[in-house]
């Protein structure tokens, strides 16, 4: 094969590699990136349960206030009862009597309402406590486990780009410009393999004529539709 042809090859493999390591990344980063948004959710929902309680103690502590306001009431209407005048007093005095009284009731009867909604929430906000520090337990482990598998990409784009520019210390400058005018265009398919007699970058027929110079691989040849640089895989060759 063409020395220059199979240069072209692996140069564009090592391109390839080289732009798949930032999605594999991404991805690894998505990961992760999906548990903390859970978390952060789990994050709201406990801060507006606390306001949610705060609100509910509040109107608790008002209804307390205005217990004990109705009870002074009570006790200053039973001092009353002891100088009344004459049934119209008497009367007038027993309805307040039974006023501040189903005040009472109702006041207390809200106070029992208040605290069963406090603690309802209050087991809300527990379970919420529990789902996060799970949730949190699993962040650290896949930040562990994504940070490794970033290490390995990384590694292994280190040793591409070592061996990309060890290829190119030697590459053909004319070859190399070439190249990367025809990958402006076409990216990561500048080179590619010809299967089934096609181009693999516009998937066109070639004829067979080109088809048999590819084969040959004595010289650079370019896709007759699209002007890829084109090549036989040696696997398929053979079979
Ligand atoms: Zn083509």
């Amino acid at each position: 094969m063409n020395k220059y042809l199979q240069d072209l090859i692996k140069l564009s493999k090592f391109d390839t590699a080289i732009s798949m390591f930032e999605p594999k990344i991404e991805n690894e980063k998505a990961k992760l990136a999906t548990f903390v948004e859970t978390a952060a959710t789990i994050k709201a929902s406990i801060n507006s349960i606390y306001l949610e309680v705060d609100d509910v103690k509040s109107k608790r502590t008002k209804n307390n206030i205005h217990l004990a306001e109705l009870k002074t009431k009570l006790e200053n209407i039973a001092k009353k009862n002891k100088d009344v005048h004459n049934e119209k007093e008497l009367k007038a005095l027993q309805l307040e009597e039974e006023i501040a009284k189903e005040q009472i009731a109702f006041a207390n009867e809200e106070i029992d309402r208040l605290d069963n909604l406090a603690k309802n929430k209050e087991a809300t906000l527990k379970e919420l406590q529990e789902k996060l520090a799970a949730e949190e337990e699993d962040i650290k482990e896949i930040q562990v486990a994504v940070d490794n598998t970033i290490e390995e990409i990384n590694k292994e784009r280190n040793v591409v780009y070592q061996e990309r520019s060890e290829l190119l210390e030697k590459f053909d400058n004319k070859i190399l410009t070439f190249y990367e005018k025809i990958k402006r265009w076409a990216k990561d398919s500048a080179v590619v393999p010809v299967k089934k007699q096609a181009c693999y970058g516009c998937f066109m027929k070639i004829n067979d004529k080109t088809y048999a110079e590819v084969i040959k691989a004595e010289e650079i040849i370019n896709c007759p539709h699209c002007g890829r640089i084109l090549y036989k895989e040696a696997e398929e060759l053979e079979a």
